[in-house]
């Protein structure tokens, strides 16, 4: 096997190494072999060969069963050697056989429902809230599926003969709203149950150990981590990570090399970054709970960078007044943003949607970065105004405090 190939680093190793230590390796084992320290950007589009004999061999193997064909690559929108290096590593610390990396999220959920009604399985299941795109592109059928919206309780009663597929996220996007992740497997039988796990990353979470099939990132944000890079992947088992390949061999929402570059760059960054935005965030709740300016916090149980409140006041006056955080889509970077999921990223569900899923009008979605503490809470702080504000005053109504001096923040559980 050609040294240089996709496949000479993609085996499982013998010996699991810790997440830490594989976010730093994964996806890099053969580079000091070759001799080389940070792992080669391979731009070609196509691979030079004098056996073409050889090559239809290779495809027909790659139309048999999407594996990556042995050797060297043969045509960028089949496989690129910098963008399985990512792959590897993702499907490493996801404890999965595979990953296959798209264009974007979107894309990456965009083959998964083609490839599930690629096979006449178009009927989804689906648990709300989801991510306003995602939501859409379901209640769209705009790729010939049907989706059938269930409380977690009622997936079982819902599966068909024709269902191809469960999606539930959680933490969910927006209300950070969690899931018994291995109860909902159990519920979904022999139907693979893919999990996006976006908001907890495998720091905090790894979906296949609770039975999920197909683990969706959005590599856009925390996987890329510093807002540069649009990415999707599944990780997932070799025989679902083949159809996904034939999928995007078809389709062509391929990842750009560089953008496998950046997200194996990324990645060996995660655990840390993860950890110390969730620290922060994590402090920023119990502040914000502490507030009379603030109705309602939601965070998650497992933790995490990301933070949902509902304030009394006018939530586009948050958003305008911020002056340090920045008022944007998306999440996942190493400095905070806020949005208002209403306006933006969940304006495409329709509002009684919206609504049922608990994703109130006062609702604002924070992803906290690497900032100091301090500093974001001056900026919270101003930003929040004036309006029922208690600071330095003793007689304003503070929230009950628990036993432990902290103030209740409100722990989604059941959805
Ligand atoms: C952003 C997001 C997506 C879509 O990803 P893109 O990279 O923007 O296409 C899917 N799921 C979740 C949870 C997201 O936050």
């Amino acid at each position: 096997m050609n040294p240089s190939s996709t496949h000479a680093y993609d085996r499982a190793r013998p010996t699991p190494r810790a997440l830490a230590t594989e976010a730093v390796h994964a996806g890099r084992d053969d580079l000091a072999r070759q001799g080389l320290h940070a792992p080669p950007i391979d731009l070609s589009t196509t691979y030079p060969s004098y056996d073409s004999r050889g090559e239809a061999a290779r495809i027909d193997a790659f139309a048999a069963d999407g594996a990556l064909p042995e050797g060297t690559p043969l045509y960028g929108r089949l496989g690129n050697p910098t963008v399985a290096r990512f792959e590897t590593a993702l499907a490493r610390l996801e404890g999965t056989e595979s990953a296959v990396a798209f264009a974007s999220g979107m894309a990456a959920l965009s083959a998964v429902l083609l490839a599930r009604a690629s096979t006449g399985l178009r009927h989804v299941v689906a648990v709300r809230p989801l991510y306003g795109c995602s939501d859409h592109l379901l209640t769209a059928g705009l790729l010939g599926s049907e989706v059938t919206w269930v409380d977690p309780a009622g997936i079982e009663d819902a599966l068909r003969p024709d269902t191809g597929l469960v999606l539930v996220e959680s933490p969910a996007n927006p209300t950070l709203a969690e899931l018994d992740l291995r109860a909902i497997a159990h519920a979904c039988g022999s139907v693979p149950l893919l999990a996006d796990n976006t908001f907890a990353t495998p720091v905090l979470q790894r979906p296949v150990e609770h039975g999920a099939r197909l683990v969706l990132h959005s590599a856009t944000k925390y996987l890329g981590g510093h807002g540069d890079v649009m990415a999707g992947v599944v990780a997932c088992d070799e025989e679902f990570a083949g159809r996904l390949r034939q999928v995007r061999f078809a389709t062509g929402g391929v990842l750009h090399p560089l953008a496998g570059y950046l997200l194996l760059r990324g990645l060996a960054t995660l655990p840390v970054r993860v950890r110390a935005a969730s620290a922060t965030a994590a402090e920023l709740a119990w502040r914000l709970a502490a507030d009379p300016r603030v109705a309602r916090v939601h965070y998650p149980r497992i933790g995490g960078a990301m933070v949902a409140f509902e304030v009394h006041g006018d939530p586009h006056e948050v958003i305008a007044g911020v002056r340090l955080v920045t008022p944007a889509v998306s999440l996942g970077s190493v400095d905070t943003l806020i949005q208002h999921p209403a306006s933006i990223s969940h304006r495409i569900v329709a509002e009684p949607d919206r609504h049922g899923a608990g994703v109130s009008d006062r609702l604002l979605r924070m992803s906290v970065g690497l900032e100091d503490v301090e500093d974001l809470w001056d900026d919270l702080d101003g930003a929040l105004g004036t309006d029922r504000r208690s600071r330095g005053s003793v007689s304003a109504p503070g929230p009950a405090r628990t036993a432990g001096g902290r103030p209740p923040v409100s722990r989604p559980g059941g959805r």
